[in-house]
C-alpha cells in the first residue's frame, strides 16, 4: 500500500504574525526578569495549550483576573487584548505592563472606541472569547451587542444606527452572511473592520486544499477561533474533519484515507505541526 497515500499540506499555516510579535514580548520579559520572578499573563498568551505549558516552564504564570495579580509584578497582555478598564486595573498593579495585543486586534478596538452614543455595536464574535469581550468594552456606545449567528440578529431590540464589526479571526461567509442579515433588518446598518489578513489567508488555503483530499487534519487547541474555522471548512464542503493537539490525538486508522490534508491554526507552533506530519508519514510510509 505504500506509495498510494498523499499528504498535501497548506500553504499558508502555523504562527501569524500577532502571535509571533506576543512570543517575542514575553522572551524580552523573560530575559529582562529576574528568573526567580514570574511573568504574570492575563488569560493566555495565545491560545494553545502547547504555547501554554512551554511558557509555564519558562516561569510564565497565567491569572484570570487583574485582582491576582501581586503589587509590583511584571505583566504580559496577551494577543487577544483586553478592555480598557482591565488595562487600567493591571497598570495599577504591575511594576511592569507589556500589552502584547496584535495591532490587528487594536484596530477593531479603536474602531469600537469611536463609535458615538446614537450608534450601536453589533459584534460578531465567540461568546466568552477574550478578544470579543475586550471589543465589546472597548465601545464608546454602551448599545452593544454580540451575536454569534444569523439567528440572533432577530433578537436584537430596535437600534438606529447599528455598526457592524467582527472578531478578527472568524470566516469571510459567515460575517458576510450575518452582516447582510443586519442590513435585512436594518438597511442603514454600516460594516467596519475586517477578518484578519493572516485568518483569510490560512482559510482560503483551506478553501484550495479541500478540493482534492478526503480527510482534513487542523492541528491547533480546541479553544483556537481561528483553528476551529479551518476545521469548519472542510465540514462544510462535507469531508471529515478533525482538530488535533497533535500527533498523540490521530485518529488510530488513517489507512481509509488516501489524500489527507494538514493544516494549523495561526497560535500553532511549527514544532507541533513538524511533530504531527512526521508522525502521518512514518504510518503511511509516506516519503518527503
Ligand atoms: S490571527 Fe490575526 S488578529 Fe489574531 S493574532 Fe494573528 S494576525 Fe493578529
Amino acid at each position: 500500500m505504500a506509495g498510494n497515500y498523499e499528504l498535501r499540506i497548506a500553504r499558508c499555516l502555523g504562527f501569524c504574525g500577532g502571535v509571533r510579535r506576543a512570543m517575542d514580548a514575553f522572551k524580552h520579559l523573560r530575559t529582562e526578569t529576574p528568573a526567580a520572578k514570574p511573568v504574570y499573563v492575563l488569560h493566555e498568551l495565545v491560545h494553545n495549550c502547547t504555547v501554554t505549558e512551554q511558557m509555564r516552564s519558562c516561569g510564565a504564570v497565567f491569572i484570570a483576573t487583574p485582582g491576582e495579580l501581586p503589587e509590583g509584578a511584571t505583566c504580559l497582555i496577551g494577543a487577544h487584548g483586553v478592555g480598557p478598564e482591565t488595562e487600567q486595573l493591571l497598570r495599577e498593579r504591575a511594576g511592569c505592563l507589556v500589552d502584547a495585543t496584535c495591532p490587528i486586534v487594536k484596530r477593531v478596538q479603536q474602531i469600537a472606541a469611536q463609535l458615538s452614543s446614537d450608534e450601536a455595536l453589533v459584534l460578531l464574535g465567540v461568546r466568552g472569547h477574550p478578544e470579543a469581550e475586550g471589543i465589546l468594552s472597548h465601545a464608546g456606545t454602551t448599545r452593544r451587542f454580540l451575536v454569534t449567528s444569523v439567528a440572533e440578529i432577530a433578537s436584537l431590540p430596535e437600534l438606529s444606527k447599528p455598526v457592524f464589526l467582527c472578531q478578527t479571526t472568524l470566516g469571510h461567509e459567515q460575517a458576510d452572511r450575518v452582516f447582510a442579515a443586519l442590513r435585512g433588518r436594518f438597511p442603514n446598518a454600516r460594516r467596519d473592520g475586517s477578518i484578519c489578513h493572516a485568518s483569510s489567508e490560512r482559510q482560503s488555503a483551506v478553501e484550495e486544499l479541500v478540493k482534492s483530499i478526503d480527510l482534513l487534519l487542523v492541528i491547533g487547541s480546541p479553544h483556537s477561533s481561528n483553528a476551529n474555522r479551518l476545521r469548519e471548512i472542510g465540514e462544510y464542503v462535507g469531508i471529515p474533519s478533525m482538530l488535533i493537539e497533535g500527533p498523540e490525538q490521530l485518529p488510530d486508522n488513517l489507512s481509509g484515507f488516501y489524500r489527507i490534508g494538514v493544516s494549523a491554526g495561526a497560535s500553532t507552533p511549527d514544532e507541533q505541526i513538524y511533530r504531527t506530519v512526521d508522525e502521518i508519514r512514518r504510518r503511511l510510509k509516506i516519503k518527503d
